[in-house]
């Protein structure tokens, strides 16, 4: 069973050809659940965590069902954000790379509508959008949905959460009966199973074990720490394990700003996104941390919603959330693809209670670590430096540095006052 690879999956070689270019070698868990399943033609509620492959385990069955003669909408994919659609609809395009002549199309609100009427005009074979866009476009005629075979509601739970369960319902009853629907969501609270009930045949419920939820390659440790010593804590963590791609949760807007600030202030490069800001504003603060333009990025939880940034290092809870499920998909936001991720948590006392509920339902072990104190991080880095120095001499062609080396030795240098000159000034 663990064994299971895309090719003992009924599916097209153009398909296959294309997950082994995006370097998937074996389906996710979701994956091998759903697939043959969506692929039978049967209606499936896929319950699985971020981070676990639910975008590529319902695009690979919708396409295999597409006709690419017909240019009429056969697919549609609804996502609560608009970054989520982009990124769905990006992957879909890999996907379907060696399928000349699909067209896959994004449409959310902040983009002009005219120009994602042009491109329906063109003939689009499969939809990814917000239902608040979805439903402009059905109100002005532009989108028309009875050809549609396929729906799927991609991040059920958040869709809900956001208020958009009214216009999914409308969304639905736009499209024909014999549809096939696809749910996917992290968690299936009472009013995603009346919308399955209502709107699903028959649905097969695939669940990811509780246990296999927390990614098991996320190292997951918490630091006691009163809540006026945090921002210390948080640099030193950075510093510690020299972060180049850290995400920092925070409960609050308020506290984001200050986090932003003062982590600014510090020298850190850092920015943040929350509610306030405007759409393009934080697409600016995304795009810039997605190329690595800055270090870490300061997010509340509505706000990170949907975004997805390949390779977090690390995910740093600078407060403790509010709800078990925050904590889940925060921290999903690393140790994707097979990588080792870490979370850190600075808890409070009070926060130390919540922390543990969270631990019971999740059902995971979060380590308690000591915050190191200065003296402690000072030989910390220095292990890290040698054992970058031992690295070094193994591996690195030296030969120009060995030339300059010599040339210090011959002017009566000591080797050994030569390498410790050499540290003090890397240290400085
Ligand atoms: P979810 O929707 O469950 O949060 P995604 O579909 O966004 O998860 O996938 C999470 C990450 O895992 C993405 O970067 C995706 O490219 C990668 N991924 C998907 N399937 C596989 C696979 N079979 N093997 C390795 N990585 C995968
Ligand atoms: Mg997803």
């Amino acid at each position: 069973m663990s064994d299971t690879t895309f090719n003992d999956f009924n599916i097209s070689n153009d398909i296959k050809d294309a997950i082994k270019d995006m370097g998937f070698e074996k389906p996710t868990s979701i994956q091998k659940m759903a697939i043959p399943e969506a692929l039978e033609g049967k209606d499936v509620i896929g319950q699985a965590q971020t981070g676990t492959g639910k975008t590529v385990a319902f695009s690979v069955p919708l396409l295999e069902k597409i006709f690419i003669k017909d240019k009429s909408p056969q697919a549609i994919i609804l996502c609560p954000t608009r970054e989520l659609s982009i990124q769905v609809a990006g992957e879909i395009e890999k996907l379907s790379k060696n399928m000349k002549k699909l067209r896959v199309l994004a449409v959310y609100g902040g983009q002009p509508i005219g120009r994602q009427i042009r491109a329906l005009k063109k003939g689009v074979h499969i939809i990814v959008g917000t239902p608040g866009r979805v439903l402009d476009h059905i109100d002005r005629k532009t989108l028309d949905l009875t050809g549609i075979e396929t729906v799927v509601l991609d991040e059920a739970d958040e869709m809900l959460d956001m208020g958009f369960r009214e216009d999914i319902e409308h969304i639905l009853r736009f499209t024909p009966k014999n549809r096939q629907t696809l749910l996917f969501s992290a968690t299936i609270p009472k009013p995603i199973k009346k919308i399955t009930k209502h709107y699903q045949k028959d649905p097969v419920h695939l669940k990811i074990a509780k246990k296999d939820m927390v990614v098991p390659q996320i190292e997951q440790y918490y630091f006691e720490t009163k809540d006026k010593d945090k921002l210390d804590v948080l640099c030193r963590l950075i510093d510690l394990h020299d972060v180049k791609l850290g995400l920092v949760f925070s409960n609050t807007k308020r506290r984001v700003d200050f986090l932003v600030r003062n982590l600014k202030k510090r020298g850190y490069s850092a920015d943040g996104i929350h509610g306030d800001m405007t759409q393009n504003q934080r697409d600016k603060v995304m795009g810039k941390f997605r190329n690595e333009k800055i270090n870490i990025l300061v997010a509340t939880d509505v706000a990170a919603r949907g975004i997805d940034v390949p390779d977090v290092e690390v995910v740093f809870n600078y407060d403790v959330p509010n709800h078990n499920d925050y904590y889940v998909h925060r921290i999903g936001r690393t140790g994707r693809a097979g990588k080792t991720g870490y979370a850190f948590t600075l808890a409070s006392g009070r926060e130390r209670k919540i922390l543990k509920t969270i631990e019971k339902h999740t059902n995971t072990k979060i380590k308690k670590q000591k915050v190191p104190t200065f003296k402690e991080m000072e030989k910390i880095k220095d292990g890290i430096l040698l054992d970058e120095i031992k690295e070094s001499v193994n591996n690195d062609n030296l030969k120009k540095e060995l030339f300059l080396v010599e040339s210090l030795i011959e002017d009566d240098c000591n080797p050994i006052f030569v390498a410790a000159a050499l540290l003090k000034k890397i240290k400085s």
